[in-house]
């Protein structure tokens, strides 16, 4: 079975005028389905691993027994689609703020805006393109914040995904041009869960 690109739940609009229509339409229907064209085509010669969730192959990528630029590929590619896929989940504007996550961010960090300062210079950091994410450490269950780069998911490395942000230019480009500082401010509007 192939992978395919999922549905918004949201109008390309919904996210105004933190997030232009313009970029979520691009970011959802060009990029994204770019990744999932591209993991399938590096999966075409593995007919064994078509059937197996994003999640898996990329948990298991070393242990895959595929050439290493399909490898590449998968990690590229599939790490892009699950990206994008927990992405959009995350601006949904249906989110209800999540009490528990408030109460461990609290315990963590000492507070939510505490959390947003670390978040967002982490963010304004991060050289080129890829992500930061607030984690769950798999070895200890404690939450943290770390930047990722290109499409590399969390969970290659043992790190569940709370939250993260798209730092590639394309996720921001058209209405903030090189003010990514504006962009993860903005963005803080559009994440309905803490
Ligand atoms: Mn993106």
């Amino acid at each position: 079975m192939k992978h395919e690109l999922p549905k918004l739940a949201y109008s390309y609009d919904a996210l105004e005028p933190y997030i232009d229509a313009k970029t979520m339409e691009i970011h959802h229907t060009k990029h994204h389905q770019t990744y999932v064209d591209k993991l399938n085509a590096a999966l075409e010669k593995y007919p064994d691993l078509q059937g197996r969730p994003v999640e898996e192959l990329l948990m298991n990528l070393k242990d895959l027994k595929v050439d290493d630029a399909d490898r590449a590929a998968i990690r590229n590619h599939g790490g892009g689609h699950m990206n994008h896929s927990l992405f959009w989940k995350y601006l949904d504007p249906a989110n209800q703020k999540d009490e528990l996550l408030v109460k461990e961010i609290v315990s963590a960090f000492g507070s939510i805006e505490e959390l947003k300062k670390q978040f967002t210079d982490s963010a304004t950091k991060l050289f080129g393109s890829g992500w930061t994410w607030l984690v769950r450490d798999g070895s200890n269950s404690k939450l943290k914040i770390v930047n990722l780069p290109m499409q590399d998911a969390p969970i290659m490395s043992g790190l569940q995904p709370i939250f993260g942000l798209d730092l590639w230019e394309h996720a921001y480009y058209l209405k903030y041009q090189n003010k990514r500082p504006d962009y993860i401010a903005a963005w803080w509007n559009v994440l309905k869960v803490i």
